[in-house]
């Protein structure tokens, strides 16, 4: 113990990996199984996530792969038959129904790939419909709203119905409305898949944006490994089970 170089050096040894991985959202040995006409069919069988605050996350995986399933169980619309599921600190998989809608409207902001706007409400009403949920103010109401137009470059097309707007642009107003209640987590499910690809682009770099802003965690599904670019962290699943895993371009595990 003569030898003092190694202690020194002790001090400045930190581990990056550990320092840098701050999970919002974490599953831990994830099972689901469907039942089929009294035949079990496994779809998610022992996944583990981690959903890192403030990034930007891609779960990659062909169609049937169980992406959809995923997030349904990590957004607390599903439950698994077994795992843990910790969103913002609270374990979701554990919670009975009436808190977990409760917990799911505080915290979680969702986008589906077919927008699943109302069509009898414009843009605006659209965004402002969760906000009349959560007894948002008018005052509160008439401030953010034109906020969240602006910041998807929507400004113009507040009173517009979904009919009266293209795919993107009805993707934005779905963006803006998952943002609507400062979620701390937004899950968004193959929300570019019904874009052309120019307009997917523009998604992702408006989702990109947002996470930045924000400071929100946003997890999104897709097929197209093109979208990796977008992210901080892929997730590669297939055939219900995480094949890689990488973190700001280094894979993690496979
Ligand atoms: P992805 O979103 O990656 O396309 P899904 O999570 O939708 O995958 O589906 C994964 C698998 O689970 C598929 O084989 C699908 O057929 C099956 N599945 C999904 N939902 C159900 C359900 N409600 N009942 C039975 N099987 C289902
Ligand atoms: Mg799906």
């Amino acid at each position: 113990m003569t030898d003092d170089t190694d202690e020194t050096n002790e001090d400045d040894v930190v581990a990056p990996s550990a320092a840098s991985v701050r999970p919002l959202a974490q599953l831990t040995q994830v099972f689901k199984t469907y039942q089929m006409d009294s035949v079990e069919v496994p779809v998610i069988k022992g996944v583990d996530i981690l959903v890192r605050h403030a990034k930007f996350t891609v779960l990659l995986g062909p169609s049937g792969s169980g992406k959809t399933t995923l997030l349904n169980m990590l957004g607390c619309i599903d439950k698994p038959d077994k795992g843990e599921i910790v969103v913002a600190e609270a374990r979701v998989a554990e919670m009975a129904d009436d808190d977990l809608s409760d917990f799911r409207a505080k915290n979680i902001g969702f986008i589906f790939q077919n927008f699943n706007l109302l069509p009898v409400l414009s843009a605006y009403e659209n965004i402002e419909y969760p906000l009349l949920l959560a007894g948002a103010t008018p005052s509160q109401r008439g401030k953010l709203i034109p906020r969240l137009l602006k910041a998807v470059g929507l400004a113009d097309k507040a009173k517009n119905l979904p009919g009266q707007l293209s795919g993107g642009q009805r993707q934005r107003v779905a963006i803006a409305r998952a943002l609507a209640r400062k979620p701390k987590l937004v899950i968004a499910d193959e929300p570019t898949a019904n874009l052309d690809s120019h307009t997917g682009a523009t998604i992702l770099a408006l989702m990109r944006r947002m996470v930045d802003e924000y400071a929100i965690s946003f997890i999104f599904s897709s097929h197209d490994p093109e979208v990796i670019k977008a992210a901080d962290d892929t997730i590669v699943l297939k055939d219900g089970m995480i094949q890689e895993v990488w973190r700001d371009g280094e894979k993690v595990e496979s």
